[in-house]
């Protein structure tokens, strides 16, 4: 939606020390700055901030990113309007640009309607309304909920009827109100209210600002639920409802509880349990839990017994794999069939939902079950399948240790060594670990494919200490068949992006499979203040390396076309047949540990 030339120009402008020291008091250390993370609570720095590759990283939390990134999580700004924050902190204008709905609302800038101003006024104007409807107050006390925990959400009712909102704004016909999702224009050009006759409950952003609504039918009725539309305050799918509330308690609860509904979340918070939040009718996002992993270890999501719910518990952990480290924890909690985490606790209370908070299953768990559940493991195809079935997930396991209890649970259900089904899974084997440069005394050889992917990321972080250098990756070397094989192809991918720079990186690679790969290799990055040079000088080992470890597919291609064309009487071309010697004179190269010489191609 927003050109990435201008993302790009964006971030070059911009810096990341000016930027965070407006809100974090930054001390100097060796090259980079530290302080105290915003993020989280501590006693000495772990968050640091590089001012040459303009991220920031907390070793801490895991918080990590560029300048919109810093933005967006200190201000709890949705994406748009960080960058439109940033753009103007540095006097550039965002351009106009289309919505994804092709309603072509541009962003409101200076000389726009504060459309936050806006939603501040409709949120106040439903919560006087709420006093003066009694239906509506009933509605709540009969849902066993106290004036006082309607106020800590600012619930709000929206009357029966059409326009309620024109004395509100006696510019009815604005646009902005279109813009923030509070009116519908019907057909005839007929501009009515999107909220009617509904409870209402205020979405806010992590500065406490409501940025939309979610409303609710009193009694029967469709939809049930309605929340605003995306609009250029609201992204549903990075949003949360309550976590602006629930901060606090998440905090001192240490972990946080994900439900459905706002109701769910209303209701918990009416019986003490103030550390629930809740996704807005779209499914758990990697956003979604990486944002409350900065917030605590242990994420419980809460869904119905019913098939939907495992559905969606089931989406959840897919989207928890890549992100999970490990001292974090995901769990799920399955309630029986005919509750909801609302109607639960009001007629159980506290003790027994949190009773089964403490029951809820560990993912690993649910992991395996939901696999078995999939095949017929008491036959050899289904145990075959089982494997099947799990490697891509495996795969996608962020976190080493945790990645290697589940193949060792794979393994058992499948009835097969710890071994082989690493090999299948192609997920490297226990063992201690081995230096990336351990060549192997004679040529390649099995126990070298075994090796983790320390090369491949070994050659990321150089990448990522000196952009310029995805130029050189030659890409026969590039395995996507694993996160960081992957990673390098997609950083290789960027080469022609002008001014590539760390901070662009990472934009482009937001919301994509390798941010938490990134974030650690960024982790790596501070550690061990890899200048330039040792940049160059590592990444050339690398390459050399990687070249010795995967044959250069071509040697093969060319044998293999030499052999088929002797049958039919023809072999090589002349020039074939000198690349080909050329490719076997570095190959023999490689294997004395010299570097190759230069390709005459
Ligand atoms: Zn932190």
């Amino acid at each position: 939606m927003i050109p990435e030339s201008f993302k790009n120009d964006l971030l070059n402008r911009v810096d990341i020390v000016d930027l965070i020291e407006r809100h974090v008091r930054l001390k100097k250390a060796g090259a980079n700055f530290v302080a105290c993370c915003p993020f989280h609570n501590e006693k000495t720095p772990s968050f640091t901030v590089s001012p040459s590759k303009q991220f920031y990283h907390c070793f801490g939390c895991g918080a990590h990113g560029n300048a919109i990134s810093f933005v967006m999580e200190y201000s709890g700004l949705g994406y748009i309007e960080a960058v439109k924050d940033l753009a103007e902190s540095v006097g550039m204008k965002l351009p106009e640009f289309e919505r994804r709905a092709g309603g072509g609302a541009p962003i409101a800038g200076d000389e726009g309607p504060d459309l936050y101003d806006i939603m501040k006024r409709a949120a106040d104007f439903y919560r006087e309304q709420l006093k003066a409807s009694p239906a509506a107050v009933e509605y709540l006390k009969g849902r066993g909920l106290t004036g006082k925990v309607a106020a800590r959400f600012g619930i709000g009712y929206a009357p029966p009827g059409w326009q309620n909102l024109q004395p509100v704004f006696p510019d009815y016909a604005d646009k902005a109100l279109k813009d923030c999702g509070l009116v519908i224009d019907g057909e005839g050009g007929r501009r009515y209210d999107r909220f009617r006759d509904r409870i209402v409950f205020p979405i806010l952003n992590q500065r406490g600002s409501v940025i939309g609504f979610g409303g609710r039918v009193l009694g029967e009725g469709e939809p049930k639920y309605l929340n605003s539309p995306e609009t250029p305050l609201f992204e549903k799918g990075r949003e949360l409802y309550g976590l602006p509330q629930a901060r606090t308690a998440i905090r001192e609860a240490g972990r946080v509880v994900v439900v459905e509904g706002y109701m769910d979340v209303v209701a918990l918070s009416q019986h003490g349990i103030e550390y629930a939040v809740a996704t807005l009718g779209t499914a758990t996002s990697a956003t979604h839990v990486q944002k409350l992993f900065r917030q605590t270890d242990e994420i419980v999501f809460c869904f119905d017994g019913d098939a939907a719910g495992l559905r969606a518990a089931w989406h959840a952990l897919e989207v928890s794999l890549p992100v999970l480290a490990d001292h974090k924890a995901v769990k799920f909690l399955f309630l029986p069939a005919e509750d909801d985490p609302d109607s639960y606790v009001r007629a159980r209370g506290r003790e027994a939902f949190e009773r089964l908070l403490h029951e809820a299953r560990p993912l690993s768990e649910f992991f395996l079950a939901e696999l078995r559940g999939r095949v017929d493991v008491t036959t050899p195809e289904g145990r075959s399948r089982l494997i099947h079935e799990a490697k891509p997930l495996l795969k996608r396991v962020a976190a080493p240790a945790l990645q290697l209890q589940l193949l060792k649970q794979v393994a058992q259900a499948s009835d097969m060594t710890q071994e082989d089904a690493a090999r299948l899974t192609e997920i490297r084997s226990a063992g201690p670990a081995r230096s990336a440069y351990a060549a192997p005394a004679r040529g390649p050889d099995r126990g070298m494919l075994a090796l983790d992917h320390r090369l491949e990321r070994e050659l990321i972080i150089c990448i990522l200490a000196h952009p310029p250098l995805a130029r050189e990756v030659p890409a026969e070397i590039v395995d996507d068949g694993h996160p960081e094989g992957r990673a390098l192809a997609a950083l290789i991918g960027f080469e022609g992006i002008e001014g590539l720079t760390h901070a662009v990186i990472l934009e482009a690679m937001r919301d994509s499979e390798h941010e938490a790969l990134l974030n650690r290799v960024d982790g790596e990055l501070l550690e061990r203040r890899m200048e330039m040079n040792v940049a160059r000088t590592e990444f050339n080992a690398a390459i050399t390396a990687l070249r010795m470890r995967n044959p250069n597919p071509r040697i093969r291609e060319l044998e293999e076309k030499d052999a088929r064309g002797r049958l039919i009487g023809q072999g090589l071309t002349g020039q074939e047949s000198e690349e080909y010697r050329q490719l076997k004179a570095e190959e023999a190269a490689l294997k004395q540990h010299r570097m190759p010489p230069s390709r005459m191609v």
